[in-house]
């Protein structure tokens, strides 16, 4: 993305601002767009599938379609037969997907004979242009930019009207502890616009003012201020609270509990757990918090550690390609339980048994509903699996029509460690190239260790084997972090957040095994 790319955003953003933040969303407005939505599914998703495919040329889908035998005509007899998630199985079954390495480009798509390469911006829903630029992680050098307007975001905060309304009525003081950038544009406006209620503190896990960190970051934090402060609800300015020392937030909540209102902050999971460590430690009671924990998985011993300050937390789930996917149920029957939201896409999985080894989930194929997607998918693979259920659960997001659940959501693509994702290949590039192209040895003399902790914490270890020549930890640690750091994007973000949180601690020992013998780059010591 150039730097051009970044000022047409930046000034679409600041035109559409103040009059965007001037109408924030009833809840009686979202239950009947909501309603609408889910009467329509068919019908948006057969107006999707025509505008965005079969009358685009250069659609990548096409290829796929024309392969299966696929007309217009014959998927709409699927549709209105038999609905639109079991129309897209029979897709699936037909070749008519794409793995998350096709959908990235890095692997052609081979179908029997034909042979493609996936152009990601063909995938954009509308031609160039959006408000908030963000991109999606990519490996080598390869990113997914994702433009996302203003009506996206309206469309999204519609749902989390009702995230708010299931919590129950405040009065809310929302916060997030996020760094500055597209996501957190697009988060903090569909929060405010979902709730009616601006934003009372943002915390960034990194120094906003950081030289270290791309203007981009900075910028956008600049813009949302400006515009918002026109439309009469100004956004605060991120205040630096490094990961390591949560404890201005730990004093906020409190206070903002005393003074009657109810927090709900937006955080990694891993650093929801940090901050109820510090909050255990200063005997400071958080009864009352509520925490939406994104990024990462929400797994009991952490849901337990964070419970155990007094804070609830619901795990959420989103991605940068197409937005919210699903938010925390009330009534949960795993710690990350969510429910789909089905009104905005639909999600199908292979058939057949899950594989052991990647956890109880099967993978999952998401398709876009809303005209206002960034991107249309169409069974698009992002590289994650859970388990899919359809349920009655009693919570307030089941009677707005959300039935069908998730729970364990694990990424078998991503490696997720000390609060940040990475792509499988980079951490595979780093470990198996630039550390012994450096300090010699061979690609597996390293590995990357996460330690779960007893409350749910983690630390992370980098192996280095004792028969390379002695090395200097500090140096070794250095090349490490500056390699996942390259570039301007995300992992430069990550990069800088590990080396100020001091999570990597560089150790001289035989990388682990696991017990079927393999050598995995990033081991997880999990606690029994
Ligand atoms: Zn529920």
């Amino acid at each position: 993305m150039t730097i051009l790319d970044d000022l047409v955003a930046g000034f679409r953003l600041l035109r559409g601002l103040p009059s965007f933040v001037r109408q924030p969303i009833r809840l009686e407005e979202a239950r009947q767009l909501v309603r609408r939505r889910l009467e329509t599914r068919e019908i948006d998703f057969l107006a999707f599938v025509r505008r965005a495919i079969y009358e685009r040329a250069d659609s990548p889908y096409q290829a796929l379609l024309r392969g299966a035998g696929c007309e217009y005509g014959d998927l709409e007899r699927l549709v209105t037969g038999e609905g639109v998630e079991a129309a897209l199985e029979t897709l699936l079954r037909n070749g008519v997907y794409l793995t998350v390495d096709e959908f990235k480009g890095r692997r052609p798509v081979v179908r029997g004979a034909t042979t493609f390469h996936v152009e990601p911006t063909r995938l954009w829903n509308r031609p160039l242009g959006g408000h908030v630029e963000s991109q999606t992680g990519g490996s080598r050098g390869s990113h997914t930019p994702v433009a996302i307007e203003l009506p996206s975001i309206r469309d999204w905060a519609v749902n989390t009207r009702f995230e708010f309304a299931a919590r129950g009525d405040g009065p809310w003081a929302p916060a997030r502890w996020t760094v500055p950038g597209g996501e957190a544009v697009a988060g903090i406006l569909r929060f405010y616009i979902g709730s009616g209620v601006p934003l009372a503190r943002w915390f960034s896990p990194i120094d906003p003012s950081s030289p270290q960190l791309h203007p981009r970051y900075r910028w956008s934090a600049r813009i949302l201020r400006w515009g918002s402060q026109v439309g009469g609800v100004p956004v605060p300015w991120p205040e630096h609270v490094p990961l390591e020392d949560p404890h201005p937030i730990v004093r906020w909540l409190a206070e903002a509990l005393r003074a009657g209102s109810t927090p709900f902050l937006v955080a990694y999971v891993s650093s929801a757990v940090r901050l109820a460590r510090t909050a255990l430690a200063a005997g400071i009671d958080l009864s009352g918090t509520h925490v939406l924990g994104t990024g990462e998985p929400l797994t009991a011993s952490r849901r337990d550690t964070v419970r155990r300050a007094g804070i609830k937390i619901a795990a959420s789930y989103a991605s940068m390609e197409v937005g919210p996917i699903g938010s925390g149920c009330l009534a949960p029957m795993a710690p990350d339980d969510v429910h789909v939201f089905h009104d905005l896409q639909a999600l199908v999985q292979p058939p057949g048994p899950a594989d052991a080894d990647a956890g109880p989930g099967r993978p999952l194929f998401v398709s876009t509903l809303r005209p206002s997607a960034p991107l249309g998918l169409l069974n698009v693979s992002l590289g994650d699996q859970a388990v899919l259920t359809r349920r009655r659960c009693g919570c307030l997001l089941g009677e707005v029509g959300w039935r069908t659940h998730l729970h364990g959501i694990r990424s078998f693509e991503k490696l997720t460690a000390g609060g940040m994702s990475f792509l499988d290949a980079d951490i595979i590039r780093v470990l198996e190239d630039v550390l012994p192209s450096r300090f010699g040895g061979t690609p597996t003399d390293y590995q990357l260790v996460e330690d779960e902790e007893e409350d749910g914490g983690a630390r992370l270890r980098l192996l280095v084997h004792p028969a390379i020549e002695p090395v200097d930890p500090d140096a070794v640690a250095g090349v490490f972090l500056e390699a996942i750091g390259s570039g301007s994007g995300a992992e430069r973000v990550m990069g800088l957040a590990w080396r100020s949180a001091g999570l990597l601690r560089v150790e001289r020992q035989p990388p682990l095994t696991t017990g079927s013998g393999k050598i995995l780059h990033l081991h997880v010591n999990r606690r029994p």
